[in-house]
C-alpha cells in the first residue's frame, strides 16, 4: 500500500459522529447532545488535520480515545474564559488581573440593581426621567470639594472627552516631561490629537519652568494640561511647575488647567503608612479646573473615569456626543456609588476598600499568612521569605511594600508548576524567582490560603 493509500485508509477509518454519540460513555457524560456533537466534530477535525499533517503516529483513531478527547474539549469549553484568579504576584493594582477587587458593599449594590429593574434614569421623587449619575455626582462633589462631576468608562476616556470639549480646535500646552505612555498604548500626545486639539510641548524631559508655559501661550491656547507621574519618575536634575503656579497662570490668561491624575487616591495614603499621593480634592484646591482619575486604581472601585471640577469646566462635557458613547452602565454606577459612600468616613474606607486594606497591611501580617500557607503544604519543599510587593497599576511606582511570600521548590521545575497553578480553578498566579515559585501574600486574602493549598495539592497529582 502506498503512503497515499495508507493515509486515505486511515482517514476513512475515523468513526462517524453518530458512532461516538452511541458509545455508553457519551450517554453517561451528561453533556447535552448539541454540545457533544460540536465537541466530537472539533475532535474529528483535529484528528483529520493531524493525519493530513503527517502526524499519524500520535493520532488516536479508535472510537473510545476520540470520545475521551471530545469530552475533554466539552469540559474545557464549559468553563468561562473570564474567570476568577488568585493574585499571588504581590502587585495590588494588577491591570492584567482586573485591577481593584471590589468592596463588599459595591458587590452587593451591583447584584441589587442588576438582578431586576432600577431607577437608573428615573427620578423617583418626581416620577419622571432622571439623570443616570444622580447617585454619584453629589458624592463626588462632597468628597472632593468640586462644584460639578461627571463619570465615564475609564480615565483615558475622561481625558479624551475633557480635551475634546475644552480644547478641540485649539492648543493644549504640556511639559515634555509629561508626554507619557500610561500603558496599553495610551499616549498623551495621541489623546490630545484625537481630541482635535494641537499639542504644544514646552520645557525639556527633566526641566520645565513656569516661563516655558507662559511663553507658549497664544490666542489659540485653551488648556494647560498637567499629567500626574503615576507610573514613572523623573529624578536627578529636575524641575517641574506645581499646580498652584500653573493654576494662577491659567486664571490670569483666561485658560483652563486640566489635570490627568490617573491613579486617583481618594484616601490620604499617608494615614495608611504609604507615601502621600495627591488627591482630587488637593488638585482642585491647588488650582486645577478639572481633574480626571481612575475608579479602579487607588480608589479601589470598578473601572471608571471620574471627572471633578468647576461647573464651567465640567458641565460642557455632559452635552458632547462622546459622553453618550462613553457612558457608564448600571452595574458600574452602582459599584462606584457604593464605593464612594465608604469614603465618607476615612476609617470605614480603610477597613472596607480591599486596595486600601492591602496597602495598609504590615509585613508581620503577611508573614503570618505565609506561615499559615506553608503549614498547609506538607510534601512540598517550602520556605517563608521576605519579599517586595508593589502598589502597581501606574500607582506609586517607586513604592515597594514590604511583604512575605511562600517560596516553593518545584521538583519538575518552576515553569511547569506556575503553569499548573494557572490551569487550576481558580487560577493561582505567582512568579518565579531564583528557580523557585514565589507566592506573595500581600495580595492574597485569608480565605484564599486554603484554596492555594488545594491548587498545590492538585498540582502534585
Ligand atoms: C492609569 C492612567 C490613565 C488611564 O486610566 P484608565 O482608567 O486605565 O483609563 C490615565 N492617566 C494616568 C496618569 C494614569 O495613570
Amino acid at each position: 500500500m502506498s503512503d497515499a493509500e495508507g493515509l486515505s485508509a486511515r482517514l476513512r477509518a475515523l468513526p462517524q459522529v453518530q458512532r461516538l454519540l452511541d458509545l455508553p460513555a457519551a450517554r453517561a457524560s451528561g453533556v447535552s447532545h448539541v454540545r457533544l456533537v460540536t465537541a466530537i466534530r472539533q475532535c474529528l477535525d483535529e484528528a483529520r488535520a493531524a493525519l493530513l499533517g503527517g502526524d499519524a503516529g500520535h493520532v488516536a483513531v479508535d472510537a473510545d480515545a476520540l470520545l475521551d478527547r471530545a469530552l475533554a474539549i466539552a469540559a474545557a469549553d464549559a468553563a468561562p474564559v473570564l474567570r476568577r484568579a488568585i493574585n499571588a504576584t504581590g502587585v495590588v493594582i494588577h491591570t492584567n488581573l482586573g485591577r481593584a477587587p471590589l468592596p463588599e458593599a459595591a458587590l452587593a449594590a451591583v447584584v441589587e440593581v442588576a438582578r431586576g429593574y432600577s431607577n437608573l434614569e428615573y427620578a423617583l421623587d418626581e416620577g419622571r426621567r432622571g439623570s443616570r449619575t444622580q447617585g454619584i455626582e453629589p458624592l463626588l462633589c462632597a468628597l472632593t470639594g468640586a462644584e460639578a462631576a461627571v463619570a465615564v468608562n475609564n480615565a483615558a476616556a475622561a481625558v479624551l472627552l475633557a480635551l475634546s470639549v475644552l480644547a478641540g480646535g485649539g492648543e493644549v500646552i504640556v511639559s515634555r516631561g509629561e508626554l507619557v505612555e500610561i500603558g496599553g498604548g495610551f499616549r498623551i500626545p495621541d489623546v490630545i490629537r484625537q481630541g482635535g486639539a494641537r499639542l504644544v510641548e514646552v520645557g525639556t524631559t527633566n526641566r520645565t519652568r513656569l516661563a516655558d508655559y507662559a511663553d507658549a501661550i497664544t490666542p489659540d491656547t485653551r488648556v494647560l494640561l498637567k499629567v500626574h507621574q503615576s507610573n514613572y519618575r523623573v529624578t536627578g536634575f529636575t524641575a517641574a511647575v506645581g499646580l498652584d503656579a500653573l493654576g494662577r497662570l491659567a486664571r490670569e490668561r483666561g485658560l483652563l488647567l486640566v489635570q490627568d491624575l490617573g491613579s486617583g487616591a481618594m484616601a490620604d495614603l499617608a494615614r495608611l503608612g504609604r507615601p502621600h499621593e495627591p488627591t482630587p480634592r488637593e488638585a482642585l484646591a491647588a488650582g486645577a479646573d478639572l481633574v480626571a482619575f481612575s475608579g479602579d486604581k487607588l480608589m479601589g472601585g470598578p473601572q471608571a473615569g471620574l471627572v471633578v471640577g468647576s461647573a464651567a469646566a465640567v458641565d460642557p462635557l455632559r452635552r458632547h456626543p462622546l459622553m453618550r458613547a462613553m457612558r457608564l452602565d448600571k452595574m458600574s454606577l452602582a459599584a462606584i456609588e457604593a464605593t464612594l459612600r465608604l469614603y465618607r468616613d476615612p476609617e470605614v474606607a480603610a477597613r472596607e476598600v480591599p486596595v486600601l486594606r492591602m496597602l495598609a497591611e504590615t509585613a508581620a501580617t503577611t508573614r503570618d499568612r505565609a506561615g499559615r500557607l506553608a503549614a498547609l503544604l506538607g510534601g512540598w519543599d517550602v520556605e517563608v521569605v521576605a519579599s517586595t510587593a508593589y502598589a502597581g497599576g501606574g500607582s506609586l511606582p517607586e513604592e515597594a511594600v514590604a511583604s512575605h511570600a511562600v517560596a516553593i521548590a518545584a521538583p519538575e521545575g518552576a515553569d511547569a508548576l506556575v503553569q499548573r497553578l494557572r490551569d487550576h480553578r481558580p487560577a493561582v498566579i505567582g512568579r518565579i524567582a531564583g528557580g523557585r515559585v514565589l507566592l506573595d501574600m500581600l495580595t492574597v486574602s485569608d480565605d484564599e490560603v486554603p484554596e492555594i493549598a488545594g491548587a498545590l495539592e492538585a498540582a502534585r497529582r
